[in-house]
């Protein structure tokens, strides 16, 4: 059987329009930047500057889709942050995330500027807005992405934990595009902000009048978080060698004097030591502080994808062999209950 031009392939599902699609056409890196009441989420910055890195290699350019209520200052930090050129829709009825009308505007700029790739926060809103567009386009997307890359046929490369971790999936979109991926924030660094760099912004309206979206959002409560482990620099995260809850107390004494806040491994959560917004890991959030301390965590893989990519990782445990010395920078064998009071005593009498 002869092989399909790969630049004209026939699409393999009934969903796609008659014919033909020529996905030459294609070109450059979309991210979506995610706004909470204005403010960019981090990982948005991160995805541009991940996605400047794919560009430089596809020799194509990033561009970045703003969406909301008094968001147009955000074009122009997405600009510093990487971003050639800046799509903004920026519109009362968008004040809130709904799934409709955003990815009516989505689908409207992926098909009229049609990047090869686009890519969005795994955030809730992220999730939600990507498998929208994803079904409605139709095209691949592989979600929870925490290694992306391009391979010489431009085809997007984007790498997840998958089978409880056991093994890394590379997965490939080879039929469709634009190739979507979400990411979690932490995994990948942004571009330092740089105010001398200028792009375009192309103004888009939004593609529904207010009384044709079915939902009203009629009011907005903010979760009350009880910790911020992604903005955080020190996080003192704390594992099942803490024996008990009360143990907790030692670590929040260090983190107080580092400047820091405390984290978790899952089996502490799971056990109710601890909340869940404290958990880091596969099934917690992804931290990149400048400080990790871990204290009687064992080192599974599923605890260090989530704290890997910290600039500094000091471990203390009390088995010489156990794996998070393998990814720390600074082990300390021993009993935490004398290293870790110890280790608060010696920070205080520097600062003090
Ligand atoms: P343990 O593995 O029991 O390690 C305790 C450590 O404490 C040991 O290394 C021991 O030597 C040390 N210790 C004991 N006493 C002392 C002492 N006095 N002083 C110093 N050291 C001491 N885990 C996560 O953390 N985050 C996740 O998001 C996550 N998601 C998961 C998702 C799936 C699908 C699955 C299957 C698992 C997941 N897990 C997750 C669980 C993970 O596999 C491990 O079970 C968990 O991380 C272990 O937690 P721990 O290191 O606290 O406990």
């Amino acid at each position: 059987m002869a092989e399909t031009s790969p630049k004209k392939r026939k699409p393999m599902i009934g969903l796609q329009p008659e014919g033909d699609v020529d996905w030459s056409e294609y070109r450059g890196v979309l991210v979506v930047v995610e706004q909470r009441a204005g403010v960019a989420k981090p990982v948005s910055w991160q995805l541009i500057g991940e996605a400047k890195r794919l560009a430089e290699k596809l020799a194509a350019p990033v561009s970045a889709l703003v969406m909301g209520a008094n968001v147009s200052s955000l074009a122009q930090e997405a600009i510093y942050y990487g971003a050639d050129v800046v799509y903004v829709c920026d519109a009362p009825e968008l004040e809130h995330y709904r799934t409709r009308p955003y990815s009516r505007v989505c689908l409207h700029v992926i098909r009229q500027f049609k990047p090869e790739i686009v890519l969005m926060g795994a955030t809730n809103t992220g999730r939600d807005l990507a498998g929208a567009i994803a079904t409605h386009l139709p095209t691949g997307l592989t979600a929870d992405s925490t290694e992306l890359d391009v391979d010489e046929d431009r085809l997007l490369l984007a790498s997840r934990p998958a089978f409880s971790e056991k093994m890394l999936a590379t997965i490939l979109c080879k039929q469709f595009k634009p190739q979507m991926a979400t990411a979690r924030a932490g995994v990948f660094a942004p571009n330092p902000r740089d105010t001398s760099r200028t792009g375009e912004v192309v103004v888009v309206a939004p593609q529904m009048n207010p009384d044709e979206i079915a939902t009203e959002v009629i009011e907005f409560l903010e979760e009350q978080k009880k910790v911020n482990l992604q903005d955080a620099e020190v996080i003192v995260a704390g594992g099942r060698g803490l024996g008990s809850p009360a143990a907790f107390e030692l670590l929040r004494e260090l983190a107080d004097a580092l400047g820091g806040v405390v984290g978790a491994s899952r089996a502490v959560v799971d056990m109710g030591w601890i909340s869940h917004d404290h958990q880091v890991g596969q099934t917690g959030v992804t931290v990149r502080p400048k400080l990790y301390i871990a204290v009687g965590i064992s080192g599974a893989v599923q605890h260090v994808v989530g704290m890997q990519n910290s600039t500094w990782i000091v471990a203390i445990n009390k088995d010489p062999d156990a794996p998070i010395f393998k990814i720390a920078h600074y082990g300390l064998v021993g009993d935490l209950f004398q290293l870790v009071p110890a280790l608060t005593k010696a920070v205080k009498s520097r600062k003090a």
